[in-house]
């Protein structure tokens, strides 16, 4: 499997990009998290003032139906023992006028109930022996009893006041109840709470016994457990997050009721409170994101803008020792420090790379005496000839007597001599022809698409510029050629040369200087 390979233009949008969810993650952290606080806060200090304001205003209407039951006894003490139509009438306008009780009764000082409204709780003449009832007539004293279990069965508080004649002898008591479970005066004092997603509020008394809440299910729960009732039961005000009975977690506010040694409790439920955090996030995330957008394709830009001249140096040197690769990364842009450092000095190496490669290739194809192309390169290049079927003829020179001109002048120049050849092979041999060193002094022409006749005139043109003039050596130096063909003659390269060395060693011996072709029929 192919390595997999990263892109430096790919890496640089990665950091940018992760840099970019970095910091929008940390700035929505830290907004969160003030946001957060800051909503707790809010939250608690509203309860905090709701339930304060909640508890004087229940204080002030529990004090002023007291006041309204002092009143009335003051009104019917006159009438306890004789008139009990006037007392049916002040507990019907009692319960009619005040709109406070659930039920009103006025009763004498052993208990007896004496009037009732409304009259259809059919208890008239009966003895009260409700607990709130027992307890207002023991103590003789305005009372706001704990809530019990009525003979109806309903659970109440009962709020009393008693009723004395001038001389202050206890005449009996004139009450009211409210029915903790059913629509009572509480309900209107408190039920409108004003916020309506999950907040409430909930009244305990003095022992942690629920004795308001929205869900009527729960008056008469006890819950002493909530560390916020606990407070109010030490007659505390204040805020504070709490987990309640329900295990939620919750922001509350509570406030003590002197007069009746009730507790208010307003709260919220944190995950409630926290909504418009996480509003706010959401909002945050959506806005942000066409910046993302507009950020990203940024990126994008400059980021190929950064990583184009290493990407394609990169790409250009993964085939350096083509030539030309150099021209290529002549045209790449480098524009910032590293790029042109990296350019300049990739550049650098693969010219050098190349001049060695170039003197490398030259010298394993050239003959280092005649600069003419050697033996190997020549068979390489009758190989592709005959491979491609490309005809060509092939001219085998020698030097003649040259041992006397090395014995006469030295071997330096006999060197000379066959460099002076060279030179002269080189001038009577066509473009396309190749020259090449056979070996010591026996010289071989290449002709491409060359028939022998022509080779031979090419030989012929170069025998006779040698013999035209005088060599480096003084005198005059001849040379002997056999010329044979492809594919005419033979189709191995080989036998070519064979052939051409037959013709050659035939000019020796018909008195050199000449040049013989090979001829078929002449075999
Ligand atoms: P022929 O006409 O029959 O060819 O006579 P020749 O004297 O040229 O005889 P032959 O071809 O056998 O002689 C080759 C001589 O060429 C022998 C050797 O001393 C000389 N020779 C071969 N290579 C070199 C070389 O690189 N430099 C020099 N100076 N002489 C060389
Ligand atoms: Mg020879
Ligand atoms: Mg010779």
């Amino acid at each position: 499997m192919k390595k997999m390979k990263f892109s430096l233009q790919h890496l640089i949008v990665c950091v940018a990009l992760l840099s970019f969810i970095l910091t929008l993650i940390s700035s929505l952290w830290s907004g969160y998290s003030t946001d957060k606080q800051t909503l707790i806060t809010n939250t608690l200090e509203t309860n905090r003032v709701y339930a304060q304001k909640l508890a004087k205003t229940t204080n002030s209407f529990l004090k002023s139906t007291l006041q309204t039951l002092q009143f009335s006894s003051k009104e019917i003490a006159p009438f306890m023992q004789n008139d009990e139509g006037k007392l049916l009438h002040e507990a019907n306008r009692l319960k009619m006028q005040t709109n406070t009780f659930n039920s009103v009764i006025i009763a004498n000082a052993e208990g007896r109930i004496l009037a009732t409204s409304p009259q259809s709780l059919q208890i008239k003449n009966k003895m009260l022996t409700s607990p709130g009832g027992q307890q207002a007539l023991k103590e003789r004293k305005p009372i706001i009893s704990k809530p019990y279990t009525a003979i109806t069965g309903r659970l109440v508080i009962f709020i009393s006041y008693p009723i004395f004649d001038e001389k202050g002898t206890y005449l009996g008591l004139v009450g009211g109840t409210l029915y903790l479970k059913e629509m009572n005066v509480l309900n209107e004092l408190l039920g409108e709470h004003f916020y309506k997603d999950g907040s409430y509020v909930y009244v305990v008394d003095g022992d942690g016994r629920i004795i308001y809440h929205q869900d009527s299910k729960r008056v008469n729960d006890v819950v002493v457990k909530n560390q916020v009732v606990q407070k109010l039961m030490q007659g505390k005000s204040g805020a504070e997050r709490v987990i309640n009975t329900k295990h939620k977690d919750m922001l509350a506010g509570y406030a003590y009721v002197p007069i009746a040694d009730w507790g208010i409790v307003s709260q919220r439920p944190v995950d409630i409170a926290l909504v418009p955090a996480t509003d706010m996030i959401n909002e945050m995330i959506k806005k942000s994101f066409p910046f993302l957008l507009v950020s990203l394709l940024i990126i994008w830009w400059i980021s190929r803008k950064i990583a184009q001249p290493l990407h394609q140096l990169a790409h250009y040197t993964e085939n350096s020792t083509e030539n030309s690769q150099e021209e290529h990364m002549e045209e790449v842009v480098a524009w910032y420090y590293e790029a042109i450092q990296l350019k300049k000095s990739l550049l650098h190496s693969l010219t050098f790379l190349h001049d060695k490669i170039n003197y490398f290739m030259y010298q394993s194809t050239t003959d280092p005496l005649t600069k003419l192309t050697n033996r190997r390169t020549m068979d390489e290049q009758m190989k592709k000839w005959t491979e491609n079927s490309i005809p060509f003829s092939l001219i085998l020179l020698d030097i003649d007597r040259f041992k006397s001109i090395n014995d006469t002048y030295g071997h330096s120049v006999g060197d000379e001599v066959l460099k002076f050849l060279a030179r002269k092979m080189k001038e009577n041999a066509r473009q396309h022809d190749i020259c090449c060193r056979f070996g010591g002094e026996e010289f071989l022409i290449l002709l491409p698409n060359t028939e022998k006749n022509e080779a031979f005139h090419v030989a012929e043109r170069l025998r006779m510029s040698m013999e035209a003039g005088a060599s480096p050596c003084g005198e005059m130096v001849t040379i002997s050629a056999g010329v044979s063909s492809y594919p005419d003659c033979t189709s191995e390269t080989a036998k070519l040369i064979e052939l051409a060395d037959e013709c050659l060693y035939k000019a020796k011996k018909s008195g050199r200087n000449c040049t013989i072709v090979f001829e078929s029929s002449a075999r």
